[in-house]
């Protein structure tokens, strides 16, 4: 009994497909029926003929177990089978055993409905159009030629018949239908634990987003506040030095900070689009400063290098154009940074034109050309894949990630863009985006005029923007280098400013004075920069006098300016604070008349 039990197991064993292991459990239980329909014929008394035919039966079917399992030829046994027991033995029977008047009928539709479990593809409906013709057959010849059947004479015997024919149709059945729906709830069983293996996973794959995400915006805000104090200070230095080496010294120094600021804002930016952070935010925008901003800071980097910067563009472009700019002016400033560092010798031209989707939307076509290293062609293939670099043994003296190209693919990507390359080893690249805004003005953009950026010159010859010498600015900052930095920043334009290390500090100065503009770091222990404002907000209600306050955070990561402007600041700078920008923003927000321009 236990070796049998066991050989059934390993008929129905789960690495089997559904219908192999059905057929097994068809064939199994056939044999099994085949052997009690014998004892029961042997009782009732049917001749010698009816035995052989039942001794075939049960070769056929554990022929078909053979070729099933010990060959794993399912299909094939179940061909072998339908055909050999549907199409000789049942008919044969049929003669045999009582005609129409019998139970064989009942058998002839069940070997029918078997071929259809059992058998799989398109040969199926070729055996049942086969069985159906059969069928035809016997029930035809036993119409015509009545002589033929050998009718059973006990009506009794005819009863029984029936009666078994009903109870192992039915059971067969039975056993079918209770062994597809076992299947069916252990795999519905499975795929709900799977459903929620999936969830738990998902969770913690989101969680380990979340403390990566969070983890970047420390680091950044870590690295942020060191790299704050080196450019400040060398701000100064190139301020204040008139002794050449030194100039040199802290220009070196400028450089070298801000490839390093560069990088932290690919990482931020790179695990931003990674974790679907990244938000393409369309606003109004002039195309000039655009194209012109991003022409002169990249300018004077050419020239340093020996290169000359061409800027080619389309007069026509329509000038007032809908769309993020700001991620705009880093795929081109990607571009040109790239030409620059590729090219040792020659030229780079920068390319704007543009083709009409409708009379609301242009394809802004950017292209930078260089005369530079080229691209072989298996570079070709994985330039813009993350941290991959092309070339490196031609390229190792030029530094960089292999992250600009994968951000500049995101970002044109996100913005429903396109960007593509063309690029010989020893010639020169060029790299085209294709990017569709909206138009705002279809005035036409003319001739763009030189206008000195102001960012990118700063420096040796500074001089402020303006002078204010009433005016009074709270700075708060639990890091004192950085207070500092702002303190020297503004010393030229003589504004007052008070310092504080805390939140509770700046509510306390701001409570006993007056101020014109409070400048708020975000991240301090304690109370920090969003509960401090909400406490200012509080003030305010009560003196009924609105002091702008601006954000002073090296938090770059979540997409801070929105943030910022929802929990109430009048506006935000980031960290490292570059001299003419923290001017820029003061002038904004003092009253006019404590301005002396
Ligand atoms: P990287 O920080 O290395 O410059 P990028 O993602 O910007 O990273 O570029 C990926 C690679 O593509 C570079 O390492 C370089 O091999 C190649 N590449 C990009 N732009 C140019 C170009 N203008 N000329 C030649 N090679 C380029």
């Amino acid at each position: 009994m236990e070796r049998f039990k066991h050989f059934f197991k390993f008929l129905i064993r789960e690495e089997l497909e559904i219908q192999h292991r059905l057929m097994n459990i068809i064939l199994s239980v056939g044999v099994f029926a085949l052997i009690v329909c014998m004892l029961f014929d042997f009782v009732v008394g049917t001749g010698a003929r009816t035995y052989w035919i039942l001794l075939l039966l049960i070769f056929c079917f554990l022929l078909s177990l053979y070729l099933a399992n010990a060959l794993n030829k399912p299909n094939a046994a179940g061909v072998v089978l339908s055909v050999v027991c549907n199409y000789f033995l049942m008919p044969i029977l049929f003669f045999a055993e009582g005609g129409k008047e019998s139970a064989m009928p009942m058998w002839l539709m069940l070997g029918a409905l078997f071929t259809w479990l059992i058998v799989r593809g398109w040969v199926v409906v070729l055996i049942y159009a086969g069985n159906m013709a059969v069928c035809a057959a016997v029930l035809m010849a036993d119409y015509y030629h009545p002589e033929l059947v050998s009718r059973m004479t006990d009506r009794k015997a005819e009863y029984f018949d029936y009666m078994f024919a009903v109870a192992g149709v039915v059971l067969v059945f039975g056993i079918i239908f209770k062994f597809q729906s076992r299947i069916y709830e252990q795999k519905r069983k499975e795929l709900e634990q799977k459903e929620s293996e999936l969830i738990e996973v998902n969770l913690n794959l989101e969680k380990a987003n979340e403390a990566k995400t969070t983890f970047l915006a420390r680091m950044s805000h870590e690295i942020r506040t060191p790299i704050n104090a080196v450019i400040g200070m060398n701000e100064m230095i190139l301020r204040e030095s008139s002794e050449w080496d030194i100039v040199n010294y802290a220009q070196s120094i400028e450089t070298a900070s801000h490839t390093l600021l560069a990088l932290i804002n690919d990482i931020l930016d790179f695990s931003k689009i990674e974790s679907g952070q990244m938000r393409i935010i369309p606003e109004e925008y002039e195309l000039y400063s655009l194209l012109n901003d991003c022409y002169s800071m990249l300018e004077m980097r050419a020239k340093d290098k020996g290169l000359t910067l061409k800027l080619d563009y389309n007069k026509d472009i329509p000038s007032g154009l809908l769309g993020d700019e700001i991620r705009i002016r880093q795929i081109i400033t990607n571009l040109l940074t790239n030409a620059v560092k590729y090219t040792d010798a020659g030229s780079i031209t920068f390319k704007v034109d543009y083709n009409k989707k409708n009379d609301e939307e242009i394809n802004l076509v950017i292209s930078v050309a260089d005369t530079g290293r080229g691209i072989s062609k298996e570079g070709l293939e994985e330039i813009f894949e993350s941290f991959k670099r092309a070339d490196e043994r031609q390229n190792r003296n030029i530094e960089g990630t292999g992250l600009g190209l994968a951000i500049t693919r995101q970002l044109t990507d996100l913005m429903n863009g396109s960007i593509n390359v063309e690029s010989e080893k020893g010639r020169g690249s060029v790299f085209t985006v294709t990017i569709p805004q909206k138009v705002v003005s279809g005035e036409p953009l003319g001739a763009i005029t030189e206008r000195v950026d102001e960012k990118s010159r700063t420096g040796i010859n500074y001089r402020e923007s303006f002078k204010a010498p009433d005016a009074r600015i709270l700075v708060v900052d639990d890091v004192p280098v950085n207070y500092k930095i702002v303190k020297l920043l503004l010393k030229n334009t003589g504004i007052q400013i008070v310092t504080a290390e805390s939140g509770r500090e700046c509510l306390e100065k701001y409570n006993s004075d007056h101020y014109d503009i409070v400048l708020l770091d975000h991240m301090m222990p304690e109370m920090d920069g969003i509960e401090t404002l909400r406490e200012i907000k509080k003030l305010e209600k009560y003196t009924k006098e609105h002091t702008p306050v601006i954000a002073l955070t090296a938090n770059a990561i979540q997409g801070a300016q929105k943030e910022y402007i929802d929990a109430g600041f009048d506006d935000y700078l980031t960290k490292p604070v570059q001299g003419a920008d923290l001017e820029r923003m003061i002038v904004r927000y003092l009253p006019k008349e404590l301005i002396n321009k």
